[in-house]
């Protein structure tokens, strides 16, 4: 008497343990199913039930192809192995039941689920293996993501189109600024007849503007090809003082036209190292150019270039007028600009990003440290070796010439 009043009250539990399963079970938003190693549906939600139209019992023991309305095994055929072989939430499932390894949040596209036709659809699926009465289930979690990819698509296709535009205008620009540029000199070498010194002046104005134009133009190409991973790089073994002092060179005589001091040191052990010459002579020259800009005359700057462990170090100082911390963190941001109180100091916003973009394809880092009115250093590390994936197969040669 005893044990069966037990066993009544054990049954109701279990009924009623297992009726709030389901009913957490069908309160999930997200499609859920059960699935058995012959990927049957044990159980179903009623977001399931929702999407395709049918009730609980036509969906359970059916396969997981006919009760999520896969196109293909709505055919005569049933399975296309050429079809079905592919399929991704297929694979995966049987792939969950034989390894017992979970799948989370995979992103797939699907044109034939959920009858679908013309439209493609977008599921982030999650898989978990389970083990009931010592056999294998896996529960199917299937998020419709499909709106937001489309707004993804969206958002990408504008990008590319804009990043188009800008080029295609930045070109186009370029090519008459060129010819403006070239007119400007000739008339300012007196080919076209002795000037007067105002109309000098006003053509030496015009000559300053085209310049910073084309400044600016060859910084956004620079920026988008960079970004979009067009920018091709020559890695070569080279000798790395050779390239410091020819950027430094260039950029003394400059220096010097604003009564600043620029120092050159570069430590003799630094030999040779794997790096784009050019791309480096551009970063250089960057650096320098911004530390002459933004120190008052009679500054000083100083570069110095030494090797720590298997990394090449340049340091880029000066004792100008300094970033105030709260923009610190935002000067490698494309277009950032630090507003000073006074007279503007031209420039783009583009060359730390374009410095920044150039470094990191070197495999390397650029750090910056600043005190306002005291000064500023920016710190380029990157190994010798370097960038190891973009090498071509004369890398080992090149190698062994750097590390000797
Ligand atoms: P810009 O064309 O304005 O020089 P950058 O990207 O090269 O653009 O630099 C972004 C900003 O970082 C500059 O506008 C400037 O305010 C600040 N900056 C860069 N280098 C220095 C420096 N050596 N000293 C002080 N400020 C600097």
């Amino acid at each position: 008497m005893e044990e069966t009043a037990t066993n009544e009250k054990l049954n109701f539990i279990i009924k009623l343990k297992s009726k709030s399963l389901e009913v957490i079970f069908d309160a999930v938003p997200d499609g859920l199913l059960l699935v058995d190693e012959k990927l049957v549906v044990c159980r179903v939600n009623e977001a399931i039930r929702k999407r395709t139209g049918k009730e609980y019992k036509e969906i359970i023991n059916s396969s997981i192809c006919d009760a999520l309305q896969c196109r293909i095994a709505a055919t005569e055929k049933g399975f296309d192995d050429s079809i079905c072989g592919k399929c991704i939430l297929r694979n995966n499932i049987l792939n969950v039941l034989k390894t017992a390894k979970a799948v989370e949040e995979l992103e797939f596209e699907s044109k034939t689920l959920f009858n679908c036709k013309d439209n493609k659809l977008w599921f982030a699926l999650t898989l978990k293996p389970v083990v009931v009465d010592e056999r294998k289930y896996a529960v199917v979690c299937l998020n419709d993501i499909s709106v937001k990819k489309c707004a993804e698509e969206k958002v990408a296709e504008s990008m590319q189109m804009k990043q188009q535009f800008i080029s295609t205008v930045s070109h186009e620009l370029r090519t008459p600024l060129t010819a403006i540029r070239e007119g400007l000199n000739i008339v300012l070498e007196g080919v076209a007849g002795k000037l007067k010194d105002k109309q000098r002046e006003f053509l030496q104005l015009s000559k300053r503007n085209v310049d910073r134009l084309s400044a600016l133009i060859n910084d956004v190409l620079d920026f988008q090809k960079l970004e979009s991973g067009r920018m091709t790089f020559n890695f070569e073994s080279s000798n790395i003082a050779d390239t410091i002092n020819e950027a430094a060179d260039t950029m003394k005589l400059i220096a010097k036209k604003h009564n600043i001091e620029l120092e050159v040191e570069i430590e003799s052990t630094i030999g040779t190292a794997i790096f784009d010459h050019n791309k480096m002579i551009q970063v250089l020259t960057n650096l320098l150019s911004n530390a002459i800009k933004f120190t008052p005359e009679n500054g000083k700057v100083q570069l110095c270039a030494r090797l720590i462990n298997d990394a090449i170090s340049i340091t880029i100082s000066d004792n100008g007028m300094g970033i105030p911390k709260e923009d610190l963190s935002k000067i490698f941001e494309r277009f950032y600009r630090v507003q000073r109180p006074g007279k503007e100091i031209c420039g783009t916003g583009l060359g730390l990003p374009i410095v920044a973009q150039i470094i990191n394809r070197h495999n390397g880092v650029i750090s910056v440290e600043s005190e306002l009115n005291k000064g500023t250093t920016f710190i380029i590390s990157m190994p010798i070796k370097g960038p190891q994936d973009t090498l071509d197969s004369g890398r080992d040669e090149i190698l062994e010439k750097t590390l000797n």
